[in-house]
């Protein structure tokens, strides 16, 4: 197996009409076909009661089991393959350092977010445990064996970091306690500490008080959108979708109260339709709560409500990914930054020897989210080519070399004398890999 997929929805040289990033007029999801009742509410899976028996990979050609969480969830391929259950190779990486875990109901996700693989729209055409999230693929997995392997690995676990994503099910709070219980029961915080990516809309102050008293150590909320009107036109009314903005804001200022300062936070994603200015706002509002802004650049995920609309261009992303950087960490502050009359960045606010070694440092451009063991601004969360094929690297699940950098400048427009990049060479790394033995010693592993 590998989660190098076959792409077609690779980003074109410019946008929409020719334009270098996506404007809102141009983003809009189509509308989800009703599902025929039988297939409703997981109605495949439970008719057919297929009794579950171990590692399940989706598309396996055979009748999808009827797992449940807490007993089963489903973790990112790049995950299983680091974990040992599931073997393949990944581009220029040999491990993720954050387990992703996701819920797993034969009924799914109740919501209907329009660039999500696991929206409810898709139930009459694939089972939830055969849908992909964004681009990969994600295998059940019994609890109990996950929690065994990484006990086991103890300090030599490749892990910097577990996260539990809940979905909008009825079961999803009570299935993230005892989640999380399992976890700590046997795995010490200290050892791999746990983020919580929580479900604002099913969720009170109470729970969110709760996952912090059993040991949970970062709390985010997947804003996504980041303005109220594409919120609602991705995630609520817009596609017959539970989601509410002022919700979500609720749950995430009571994290900011209840988890406390750098361990709250939201994702966002880029290239909806929001302008570079309506991003950065948004993430120096965070960064003034105390909290931190977790990136993902739009992908046309096939099957999706927005698969008919183009990726997010890369001069947009890359200019966002580097000002996000700035206000996060460098202290920049995007009132210092200066916009044109479409809210794209003109000008960072930083002499430009500074901006350059922020740029070649690479940091900016590699995948972010709550942090792990080698720095605060270098995510445990990898998410190897979660928003975007190997072969247009979005999100760097990597430091970047300087083939990568040479890319980037030249997305930025940012080049520097007589170095400019050539078209396709850091394709050439591809055998610059990890060893497999520096991420992970495979005593435990029981593929
Ligand atoms: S709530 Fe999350 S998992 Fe469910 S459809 Fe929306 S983005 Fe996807």
């Amino acid at each position: 197996m590998t989660c190098l997929k076959p792409e077609g929805a690779a980003p074109g040289a410019t946008g929409p009409g020719g334009l270098d990033f996506n404007p809102f007029e141009s983003m809009a999801p189509r509308a989800p076909d009703a599902t025929p009742g039988p297939l409703r509410n997981g109605g495949r899976v439970k008719g057919n009661d297929v009794t579950p028996a171990g590692v399940y990979l989706p598309n396996n050609n055979i009748l999808t089991p009827h797992m449940r969480s807490p007993d089963y969830v489903q973790m990112s391929t790049a995950a299983a393959i680091t974990l040992g259950i599931m073997s393949g190779k990944m581009y220029r990486c040999a491990c993720t350092r954050c387990l992703n875990l996701l819920l797993t109901y034969p009924e799914g996700c109740r919501a209907n977010c329009a660039y999500c693989g696991l929206a409810r729209h898709r139930e009459a055409d694939r089972d939830y445990a055969d849908r992909n999230f964004i681009r990969v693929d994600w295998p059940a997995v019994p609890m109990e064996r996950i929690v065994e392997i990484v006990a086991s690995d103890g300090a030599a676990t490749p892990f910097h970091r577990m996260c539990i994503s809940m979905i909008t099910h009825p079961r999803s709070e009570d299935d993230t306690f005892t989640v999380l219980k399992s976890w700590t029961d046997r795995i010490a915080p200290e050892t791999v500490p746990v983020s919580i990516l929580s479900n604002p809309t099913t969720m009170s102050r109470a729970d969110v008080a709760r996952l912090h008293d059993m040991g949970a150590d970062i709390f985010t909320v997947a804003l996504d959108a980041a303005t109220p009107e594409i919120f609602d036109r991705t995630r609520g009314k817009g596609v017959q979708s539970p989601h509410n903005w002022r919700k979500y804001w609720e749950i995430l200022l009571d994290a900011k109260d209840i988890f406390g300062p750098k361990k709250f936070g939201a994702h966002i994603i880029v290239g909806m339709g929001e302008t570079e200015h309506d991003v950065l706002t948004l993430v120096q509002r965070l960064v003034d709560l105390g909290g931190h802004s977790h990136m993902f650049c739009f992908f046309p995920e096939k099957g999706s409500l927005m698969d008919h609309l183009p990726a997010t261009p890369r001069d947009q992303w890359r200019r966002v990914q580097l000002g996000r950087y700035l206000i996060d960490y460098c202290d920049a502050r995007a009132e210092q930054m200066r916009f044109d009359d479409c809210g794209r960045v003109t000008d960072f606010g930083l002499p430009q020897a500074e901006l350059d070694a922020i740029v070649d440092s690479g940091i900016a451009f590699r995948t972010s989210g709550c942090p792990g063991k080698f720095g605060d601004d270098v995510s445990a969360c990898d998410r190897p080519y979660g928003d975007s094929p190997p072969s247009d690297i979005a999100s760097y699940p990597f430091q970047p070399a300087a083939a990568d950098l040479r890319r980037i400048r030249h997305q930025l427009d940012m080049e520097k004398p007589g170095e400019a990049y050539e078209e396709g060479e850091e394709l050439e790394l591809e055998d610059e890999v990890m060893p497999q033995t520096e991420c992970r010693k495979m005593a435990g592993s029981d593929s």
